[in-house]
């Protein structure tokens, strides 16, 4: 797909469906969340599996909600998903919700009542699972699963009606309760749950499960191939099942087949719509769009352009095992395109400053940077530049005594003396300026000396440097991962717990230069030498807070 020549190994079954006869308009897909949180970047790989499958045969890609469970808040996540995969550059045909097929649903659960294939089973949950014993021990039969059919009818329609408390019975599908796979060991179709649905209210008092409810669902909407991740495997005999038998009551010429790939893990993070549920409540952090975990909502927010997330997923391909993505292979794609997309800016994080000693006090020179003529820098006397490029050790390769360094868009430099306070730490260093060296990347407005080209203006090393007189305060976030290690077993919440990296979050005051000011939304900065950056929504521009997140470092980090 993403190169013609290249089919993913789902596509190779498909052109070989086509090959068999298969007719190409009777492609169909779907991408079916269940709306209990927001997109992450798993979705996003399922996202542009199904939509790009729709892209290249040019058939439609519905979006279907899984909304099954009443008591779960679907409601407040049903537009940011929307909003989530138009984020990505794709549209579905249709929006659909399970609920719209519940009324389906149960006249099929009808039909196999009638036909003796289902039976409502009065006995608690904990005894329905103690029956169903282990794959290589036989299950033990419910003493309700010979009931007569139509003592069944009357109880399913008790069920629905509201007759009976939430799980005093559950309606189950017979199959085999000696199967070696558990999902076929007679399973819950049906149980009682007495809440409002968002969609159908109180219409309902009896909900499907999600094997009965999915692939019909499927089977409703006609769609061929049914793409989900590897852990639905198991229950593929039991999707397939539930379709051979409705697809009796009007034998329809689509039936849909499911085909699982690898989910998408990356390292020492987690996916999981539940799992990142739990860090929001447990305040590890901020919510569904904090920057450091890989939801859709907070990879935009961090600065990911969507492009990259694409490319991402074009990267890693299909596969049907599961394996664990080094995340420095999504932030070198982040890095490539924002290092098309970014303004290079100067911003100084540890700042010492620096006192030009042959410059006027109150002149103020405005250098005008050729490639963006909107960018002005003011040079003036006295200037920050990083702590850390200066040092009096002897291999040092920045400013040290005696040493000619150039600053960024402006003139060279050399150190001639510095001062400590008690600590030792160094507080100011003097330099010398050469004004006949002003970078040929800017003209200046007071600057009028002509440079020489002498090959001694040539220096090893540039660094960037704010002025001291007009500069931007701003804070920037930086972010580590938010976990030590991959954390295998995310239903362990001890570990989850105990792995947290406490700094993942740091936040640092720091000087820009002046044209930081036009900053906006979602404009991309590179900060030179430090990193990419992009405006956080916690900013408020009117009031001068500005707050940028670091995006990815400047360099590729094979850790
Ligand atoms: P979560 O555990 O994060 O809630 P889920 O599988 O329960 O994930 P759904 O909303 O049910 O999430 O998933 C919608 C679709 O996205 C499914 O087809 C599912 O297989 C797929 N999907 C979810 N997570 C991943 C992932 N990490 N990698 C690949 N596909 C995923
Ligand atoms: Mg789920």
């Amino acid at each position: 797909m993403n190169n013609k020549n290249k089919l993913n190994f789902i596509q190779e079954i498909i052109e070989n469906d086509l090959k068999l006869g298969f007719k190409k308009k009777k492609l169909k897909f779907r991408f079916p969340p269940e709306p209990n949180g927001y997109l992450h970047i798993g979705h996003a790989k399922s996202i542009f599996l199904n939509f790009n499958l729709g892209k290249y045969y040019n058939v439609p890609v519905n979006l279907r909600f899984d909304d099954t469970d009443p008591n779960k808040n679907y409601k407040k996540f049903i537009k940011p998903i929307k909003e989530d995969i138009k984020w990505l550059g794709f549209n579905w045909k249709k929006e659909c919700y399970s609920s719209d097929y519940f009324e389906k649903l149960y006249d099929f659960a009808i039909y196999l009542i009638k036909i003796g294939k289902a039976y409502v089973d009065d006995q608690s949950q904990k005894i329905i699972n103690e029956q169903r014993k282990t794959p290589f021990i036989k299950g033990i039969k419910s003493i309700y699963r010979n009931r007569k059919i139509e003592e069944n009818l009357f109880l399913f329609n008790e069920m629905k009606k509201g007759t009976f408390k939430e799980g005093y019975c559950v309606l189950r599908a017979k199959i085999d309760m000696n199967s070696p796979n558990m999902h076929l060991r007679d399973p819950i179709m049906y149980r009682i749950i007495k809440k409002s649905h968002f969609k159908t209210k109180n219409k309902w008092n009896i909900y499907p499960t999600y094997d009965w409810s999915h692939g019909q669902c499927d089977y409703i909407e006609k769609i061929s191939h049914s793409i989900c991740s590897n852990e639905f495997e198991n229950h593929k005999p039991l999707y397939n099942w539930y379709i051979k038998e409705i697809n009796n009551i009007n034998k329809k010429k689509i039936i849909p087949k499911q085909y699982e790939f690898s989910r998408l893990n990356l390292t020492n993070t987690i996916l999981s719509k539940r799992i990142l549920n739990f860090l929001i409540e447990k305040k590890i952090i901020k919510g569904w769009d904090d920057p450091r975990i890989l939801t859709i909502i907070g990879m935009r927010r961090r600065g990911y352009p969507s492009e990259s997330i694409i490319d991402f997923c074009k990267l890693i391909g299909l596969n049907k095992r599961n394996n664990i993505i080094p995340f420095y292979l999504l932030e070198n794609i982040v890095r490539k395109y924002l290092n098309k997309i970014s303004i290079k800016v100067m911003v100084v994080i540890n700042p010492l400053k620096l006192v030009i000693i042959n410059y006027n006090y109150d002149k103020t020179e405005l250098l005008y940077i050729k490639k963006n003529k909107n960018r002005i820098i003011p040079f003036c006397k006295y200037i920050y530049i990083e702590k850390k490029d200066f040092s009096l050790k002897k291999n040092f390769f920045r400013l040290k005594i005696g040493k000619k360094v150039r600053l960024k868009n402006a003139y060279i430099i050399k150190a001639i003396s510095y001062k400590k306070n008690k600590k030792g730490n160094f507080t100011k260093v003097y330099c010398k300026y050469y004004p006949d060296t002003l970078s040929d990347n800017s003209f200046s407005n007071l600057n009028i000396v002509k440079k020489k080209l002498n090959k001694k203006n040539k220096v090893k090393s540039t660094i960037h440097w704010v002025s001291t007189k007009e500069y931007l305060p701003i804070k920037i976030r930086i972010f580590k991962k938010l976990f030590n290690k991959n954390i295998l077993d995310i239903n362990n919440k001890e570990e989850i717990l105990k792995n947290i990296n406490k700094n993942s979050l740091k936040i640092y005051s720091a000087y820009a230069e002046p044209f930081l000011k036009k900053a906006k939304f979602m404009y991309r900065f590179q900060f030179k030498r430090i990193g990419y950056f992009c405006l956080d929504k916690d900013s408020k521009i009117k009031e001068k807070k500005f707050i940028f997140n670091k995006i990815v470092s400047l360099k590729e980090k094979q850790k």
